[in-house]
């Protein structure tokens, strides 16, 4: 019994002991713990610009941060970019961090070449005598000051009011972008063409709207970010474009309109005038979206040659830049400005692929009814609207006089005819310049020539 009774006392003690110690040692082990801060640094490219904004992004989810370290070093130089002690209290831990430090190198004295941009964190651990536990991060940046270098090479380029050009130029280093600028639309260039990889041709567009004052130049921004601007000269012809109106009739609208459903125009109890409205301005948009889309898809191949086909044996019923004006009952409904060429033949006529290409849409796109979208290469591509019949896939790579499909009168169309429409990335252009094989020649191939004949 006295044994038993020892027993029970010592176990009693002992538990009590227990009671006090665990969490004594559950406290040490945590204020020991071992998990080092997190560091994630989000460079956008390795090169660093005159003036550029870093994301350095720092947690610690046991501890809590204590102290965070950003440095730049070069040549044995540092500099100091952040350096900050954090106060210890509850919500010092599960500690995100985001920091943006702004790292110019030119301020810190540091001139152009490679470099390292070093992060030290640490936390609140016990560990390292009360010290933390450290993580280090560092990475390995290139700095580059200096704008690249854009030159130029093909020469004379007169464009007309809504037509297109070409620019062909030469860059120093690998560059993010670059591209021709028509006031504040942009004209990617692309390399490919030339052996020379540093040899970009980017086609360039007028808009209808672009007067002769409009100010074009060549851009281009490194991997730092640094950017060039470079003029080169031009000439721009003023065009007039015609003026024309188009009558809107009921038979027209009852004919028509059910097969042109847009959300809009679905659900609506509206007249079947104000659908077609509707549909001839916000329906005409969002096609032109997705043929700017289509555009930006264009492939580095140039496909084509010599000049692009018209459809045979067709007269011109509407031209590009036509300012249409609509009107109903002799009352105008709406405005837009026409942006290809009608051809009208024979009904159901055979079309033919304008050049050489890949195409890249088939199908019905909203008031251009039946379509399909060739891309040429380097931003160029041909679109063919109003078809009766598609006789090609996507996907599919035709030759120039191939049958893509026949006219017809889907979409907007009123009677059978092809409208034909040509454009640079994002922009219509007149497809005459493109019909024309000496406009081709002497815009477009006697540049491409004159810079091989140099840089091969
Ligand atoms: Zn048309």
């Amino acid at each position: 019994m006295k044994v038993e009774k020892k027993t029970l006392i010592f176990g009693l003690i002992g538990f009590g002991c227990l009671l006090i110690i665990l969490p004594f040692f559950w406290f040490l082990i945590s204020r020991f713990e071992a998990e080092k801060p997190s560091i994630q640094i989000k460079l956008q490219s390795t090169a660093i610009g005159a003036s550029q904004e870093i994301p350095v992004f720092v947690s610690d989810l046991k501890s809590g941060m204590r102290k965070i370290w950003i440095g730049l070093l070069k040549d044995g130089k540092e500099a100091v970019l952040f350096d900050q002690r954090f106060p210890f209290s509850k919500q010092a831990r599960e500690r995100k961090i985001l920091i943006k430090i702004n790292v110019a190198p030119k301020k810190l004295g540091m001139s152009d070449g490679p470099a390292i941009l070093r992060v030290v964190a640490r936390d609140y651990s016990w560990r390292q005598w009360w010290q933390g536990n450290s993580a280090y991060l560092e990475k390995q940046i290139m700095i580059d000051t200096q704008p690249p270098g854009a030159n130029v090479l093909s020469r004379f380029h007169y464009v007309r009011q809504g037509g297109a050009g070409l620019v062909i130029y030469r860059l120093s280093e690998p560059c993010q972008n670059s591209g021709v600028y028509v006031e504040d639309d942009f004209f990617p260039g692309r390399a490919g063409y030339f052996k020379d990889d540093k040899i970009f041709l980017a086609f360039f567009a007028l808009a209808i709207e672009r007067v002769p004052e409009t100010k074009i130049f060549l851009s281009a921004v490194d991997l730092a970010g640094n950017r060039t601007d470079a003029s080169f000269r031009y000439r721009i012809k003023p065009k007039r474009f015609k003026r024309d109106t188009v009558a809107i009739t009921d038979k027209y609208l009852n004919w028509k309109m059910p097969e042109l459903k847009t959300e809009e125009t679905q659900e609506a109890p509206l007249p079947l005038i104000e659908k077609f409205v509707l549909a001839n301005s916000e329906l005409r948009q969002a096609n032109f979206d997705k043929v700017a889309e289509l555009g930006n898809r264009s492939t580095n191949d140039f496909h084509w040659k010599g000049a692009f086909l018209r459809l045979p044996k067709s007269a011109r019923t509407a031209g590009f830049g036509d300012y249409r004006e609509y009107r109903y009952n002799g009352r105008v409904v709406d405005r837009q400005v026409h942006l290809g060429i009608d051809l009208a033949s024979i009904a159901k006529s055979p079309v033919p692929a304008a050049n050489h290409g890949k195409v890249i849409f088939t199908g019905v796109l909203g008031i251009f009814g039946n379509t399909v979208i060739i891309d040429h290469g380097f931003g160029l591509l041909s679109m063919y609207s109003h078809l009766s019949r598609v006789m090609v896939d996507q996907q599919q790579t035709v030759s120039k006089g191939e049958i893509i499909g026949h006219t017809g009168m889907t979409g907007l169309a009123g009677g059978d005819h092809l409208h034909f429409a040509m454009f640079i990335h994002n922009t219509f252009v007149d497809p005459v310049e493109w019909w024309d094989a000496a406009w081709i020649e002497n815009n477009i191939m006697a540049k491409i020539k004159a810079v091989n004949s140099i840089w091969q």
